[in-house]
């Protein structure tokens, strides 16, 4: 039995997370697995209930279950909130607590989506699949000192060279089990963390003589990926960093909607969101795509549960349906199928059956 703690969260949150737990039970037949999911609060709607938006109980859960499946939290309801306050730090806690160190980001993109793609044809060619693996609790996040008043702020961007070891070490490792290349991205030529995280990263490449690296400045790495992201196969960079890359990536790959996310550690547990957040715009209208949740899912399956033909089911199953022209209202397109968060749902469900 594995136990996952559900946290649906804000806005689009609860509709895109039923839909995750609708496909999770029809894994859970196919393969006679069982899943324990409870539901947990953690945002705005954990404010409301007991004035703090990372409740003790939550966290409890979270430390002792084997794996977390997260929505998003925050909103306009609750952006009087400041500091440790803020639905925000509520999950940067959370990933420290539990030091998930690693940030994962797969972003496909598909030739079928290329109608929603904002590139040229030329550019996406029979599309790309990158993954971005993000330093997800040191850097200029958490460095200290970090305060500010009206005259004055400081942030402080702090790497040791043990954080950029097992950060790249768990990089090099993905990129020679995959045959990929590695790209690390920093900005050597002007920050110090930066000359760091280079040199650590030259080091640890000699223990991978034959995984094939490159080092490239955030500026320019952010320049590539819009005229030629074909280049990429796996990146490695800082926090502050990979947030930037990462949505840029999601932005290019059509909507938000689509990619999930895996934060990880040393062990087996992982927490598993998608990239987006609460859509405040759009909640409540049952038009949000629950695809970067699904899909969150399906690397829980994979990174925490070693269920790795499952999780290529539900990967297929998602492109399956996106074959057969459905689409979300974000990815809508002339002459295909629009259908709601839950019809979206019980489609892929129907392709896993
Ligand atoms: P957002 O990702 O919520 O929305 C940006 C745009 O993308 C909106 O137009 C939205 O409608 C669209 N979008 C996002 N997810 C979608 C989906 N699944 N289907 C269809 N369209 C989708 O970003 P934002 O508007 O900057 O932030 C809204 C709130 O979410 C803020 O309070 C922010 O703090 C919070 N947020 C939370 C997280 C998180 O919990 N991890 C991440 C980012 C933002």
């Amino acid at each position: 039995m594995k136990r996952i703690v559900v946290i649906p969260g804000d806005g689009i949150g609860p509709e895109i997370m039923a839909q995750a737990v609708k496909v999770l039970k029809a894994i859970e037949n196919k393969y006679n697995a069982s899943f324990q999911m409870d539901e947990a609060l953690m945002g705005g709607v954990a404010y409301d209930e007991f004035g703090t938006c990372l409740p003790d109980s939550t966290m409890k859960m979270c430390k002792e279950y084997d794996a977390v499946l997260f929505g998003a939290n925050g909103g306009p309801k609750w952006d009087f909130l400041t500091g440790e306050k803020r639905p925000e730090r509520a999950l940067a806690v959370l990933r420290k607590e539990l030091e998930l160190f690693i940030n994962l980001r797969p972003v496909k993109v598909r030739k079928s989506l290329a109608g929603t793609i904002p590139l040229k044809p030329e550019i996406v060619g029979d599309g790309f699949d990158i993954t971005l693996i993000r330093e997800l609790i040191g850097g200029i996040y958490y460095g200290l000192p970090k305060e500010g008043d009206s005259e004055r702020a400081v942030d402080s961007m702090i790497y040791t060279k043990g954080e950029v070891e097992r950060i790249s070490r768990y990089a090099f490792e993905l990129a020679r089990a995959e045959s990929k290349k590695l790209t690390s991205v920093d900005k050597e030529n002007m920050m110090e963390a930066s000359k760091l995280w280079r040199s650590v990263v030259m080091d640890v490449s000699k223990n991978y003589p034959d995984v094939k690296l490159n080092h490239i400045l955030v500026d320019n790495c952010a320049y590539q990926i819009v005229m030629d992201p074909r280049q990429f196969e796996i990146i490695v960079t800082g926090n502050m960093f990979g947030d930037i890359l990462s949505d840029e990536l999601g932005a290019l790959a059509g909507s938000l909607g689509l990619y999930p996310s895996a934060s990880i550690g040393y062990g087996k547990k992982g927490l598993y969101e998608p990239i987006h957040g609460t859509a405040p715009d759009i909640a409540g209208k049952g038009i949000a795509n629950p695809i970067g949740t699904i899909l969150s899912a399906a690397l829980m399956l994979r990174h925490s549960f070693d269920m790795n033909e499952a999780a290529d089911d539900m990967e297929q199953a998602v492109e399956a349906v996106l074959d057969k022209d459905f689409r979300t209202a974000d990815i809508a397109e002339k002459d295909k199928k629009t259908v709601s968060t839950g019809e979206m749902g019980d489609l892929i469900v129907k392709e896993i059956e």
